[in-house]
């Protein structure tokens, strides 16, 4: 998930932005603002607690705030993040956001700060309260309330600011310069927050076709070295002909040959939720090289899977599959499928044992069907 509060004075945009915003990232739009403001039209009973207050400008209790919230928040339960405005507004507010992402088991990403001086806040309001309707848009009303943002509102930022998940963006420029500067920031949180899964275990362990269920289920981009190098092979490239020299006798190309192809892939796959690497790392080299490959693309590695079942298993399901329409090139003879498993062994161990250091690796027992093994990923991913 996605989260994001929208912070700043009143008249810095927060509204605007936001409308900029949920769409292109599939946000839902909490802002108090407006679920007050339908409350009073609705003549509900908060509305009616709350209409005296917003006409003067003033706050609204936080028992009321955290009711509209939860009732929104309950009635979207499948969105893929949410985007504040005007939430969090006090200090109970802020434990109250915290509480409320504990509870959906996610967390507040940044708090995008719009930041405007007093006197164009007042002018923008002002211009705003000619169209908006807002009996709140006139100048009584809005010097009392950018009173309350800057007595209890900004002193909130600190509590964001520690935890380092505040960013400051210059609100006096116009809508499209804001909008870009926000927008990078979404990007790069989107970055950060992709789910990024490699699959380890024994050639014929499963990690190819469960890999690729986990891909639809999760709109993750497929990555497996092994359908890149079909693909240069089969269009006669450069990469391609040096990889099938290695690759008839089951050995591993030199590793400089796998780099390009996974930046490449990085780079022009766009719009996923992050993506699943089968059969790399292979290497420790290669595992630096994927490291600092997600580093460089602003993000990291998020699950680490590793497919356990038995050599003789394995073995088993390869031999099965050289029988079938499927059969690789290297599942041909048993002295090749021999080979990849001395290869996993020598090569493949030590990267499964470094990530072990770093990580929690995911084992999983990959003996039962297609659809128990897939049900075990699951868990692991979802952390159930
Ligand atoms: P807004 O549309 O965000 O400018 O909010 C209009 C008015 O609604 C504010 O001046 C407050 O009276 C009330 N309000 C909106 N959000 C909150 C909140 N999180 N806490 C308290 N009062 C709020």
């Amino acid at each position: 998930m996605l989260n994001i509060a929208l912070f700043g004075p009143p008249g810095a945009g927060k509204g605007t932005q936001a409308d900029l915003l949920i769409e292109k990232y599939n946000l839902h739009y909490i802002s108090t603002g407006d679920l007050l403001r339908k409350e009073i039209a609705d003549a509900t009973k908060l509305g009616l607690q709350a209409k005296n207050i917003i006409a003067e400008g003033g706050l609204v209790s936080d028992e009321i705030i955290v009711q509209i919230i939860e009732k929104t928040i309950n009635e979207n339960p499948h969105t893929d993040g949410f985007l504040f405005d005007g939430f969090p507004r006090t200090y109970v507010q802020a434990y109250i956001l915290s509480g409320l992402m504990i509870k959906l088991h996610t967390s507040l990403n940044c708090l995008i700060s719009l930041e405007l001086g007093e006197e164009l806040a007042v002018q923008r309001l002002l211009e705003r309260g000619k169209t908006s309707g807002r009996s709140d848009d006139n100048e009584e009303v809005i010097r009392n309330r950018l009173r309350e943002y800057y007595d209890k509102t900004l002193p909130v930022l600190q509590i964001y600011k520690n935890k380092g998940i505040y960013v400051g963006i210059d609100s006096q420029n116009n809508i499209e310069q804001v909008h870009a500067d926000v927008d990078k920031v979404l990007q790069s949180e989107v970055k950060k927050n992709l789910l990024n899964i490699i699959m380890f275990g024994l050639p014929g362990a499963g990690r190819g076709d469960q890999g690729l269920a986990l891909a639809k289920k999760y709109g993750l981009q497929y990555i497996s070295l092994g359908t890149l190098i079909e693909e240069e092979i089969r269009n006669e490239t450069e990469i391609g002909l040096r990889v099938k020299q290695y690759r008839e006798k089951g050995l591993l190309a030199p590793d400089e040959v796998f780099v390009q192809l996974i930046e490449q892939k990085l780079e022009n796959t766009k719009g996923v939720n992050g993506f699943i690497f089968k059969g790399f790392p292979r290497t420790l080299v290669q595992s630096y090289i994927l490291d600092g490959m997600l580093q460089q693309h602003g993000s990291g590695i998020t699950k680490i899977i590793e497919i356990e079942v038995p050599a003789l298993e394995a073995i088993r399901r390869l031999n099965a599959r050289s029988k079938t329409k499927y059969a690789k090139a290297y599942d041909m003879s048993t002295e090749n499928i021999l080979n990849r498993m001395h290869e996993h062994e020598i090569k493949t161990i030590p990267v499964i044992e470094k990530y072990r250091l770093l990580y929690e690796i995911k084992k999983v027992d990959g003996t039962g069907t297609f659809e128990e093994v897939l049900e075990l990923i699951t868990n692991e991913i979802e952390n159930r």
